[in-house]
C-alpha cells in the first residue's frame, strides 16, 4: 500500500539554493519504499512572515509506503543533514521540508497537521503545486495569495 503525499521544499540560506533543493529532491527519492512521481519546478519568492533573502521553493509529489509520522521523521532527518538550525521561528533556513498533504488524511496533532495548515494561503506552495496538479485548486483560500511576489526560475532535474 502507498500513499501520494506531497512536500513542499524551501531554502534561503546558503551559495546555491537551486542545488539544495536539487539535492533534497534526490533524498526523497532515496527514502524507503518511495518513489518520486513529479517534479515542479523551482520557483523564486519572498519571504512571507519571516526574515532575510528571497527563497527558493519546489513541490515534490510521492508515492510512498511510509506512515505520515515516519515520512515527518525523514523530512526532518534530511533537514538536519542540510544542517537546518531553529534559532527562533521563521528563521532564515537552508532547507525547509514540509508535509503538504498525505492523500486525504486529516490530522491535527502536535507534531503533525495534514493538510498542512497554511499551505491555502502561500503562492510558495500554491503555484508549485497547482503546477503538478491543477486538481487541487480548490486548497487555495481567498484570494491574497495571488499578489505575493513569485516567479518561475527554471526545471527542478535529478
Ligand atoms: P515552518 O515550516 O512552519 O516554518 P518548522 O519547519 O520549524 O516551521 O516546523 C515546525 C514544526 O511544525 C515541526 O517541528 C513539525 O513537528 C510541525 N509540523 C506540523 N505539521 C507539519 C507538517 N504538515 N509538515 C511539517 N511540519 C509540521
Ligand atoms: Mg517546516
Amino acid at each position: 500500500m502507498t500513499c501520494r503525499a506531497y512536500i513542499g521544499l524551501g531554502a534561503n540560506l546558503g551559495a546555491d539554493l537551486g542545488a539544495t533543493l536539487t539535492q533534497a529532491a534526490l533524498q526523497l527519492a532515496a527514502l524507503p519504499g518511495t518513489q518520486v512521481v513529479a517534479l515542479s519546478s523551482l520557483w523564486r519568492s519572498a519571504p512571507v512572515e519571516a526574515t532575510g533573502p528571497d527563497f527558493v521553493n519546489a513541490v515534490v509529489a510521492l508515492d510512498t509506503g511510509l506512515a505520515p509520522l515516519d515520512l515527518l521523521d525523514a523530512l526532518q532527518a534530511i533537514e538536519q543533514a542540510h544542517g537546518r538550525e531553529r534559532p527562533y521561528r521563521n528563521a532564515p533556513r537552508t532547507l525547509d521540508l514540509d508535509l503538504l498533504l498525505y492523500g486525504d488524511v486529516v490530522l491535527d496533532t502536535p507534531r503533525l497537521t495534514l493538510p498542512h495548515p497554511r499551505l491555502g494561503e502561500r503562492a510558495f506552495v500554491l503555484r508549485p503545486l497547482l503546477e503538478i496538479e491543477p486538481a487541487l485548486i480548490g486548497l487555495a483560500t481567498g484570494q491574497g495569495w495571488q499578489a505575493q511576489r513569485i516567479e518561475r526560475l527554471g526545471p527542478l532535474s535529478l
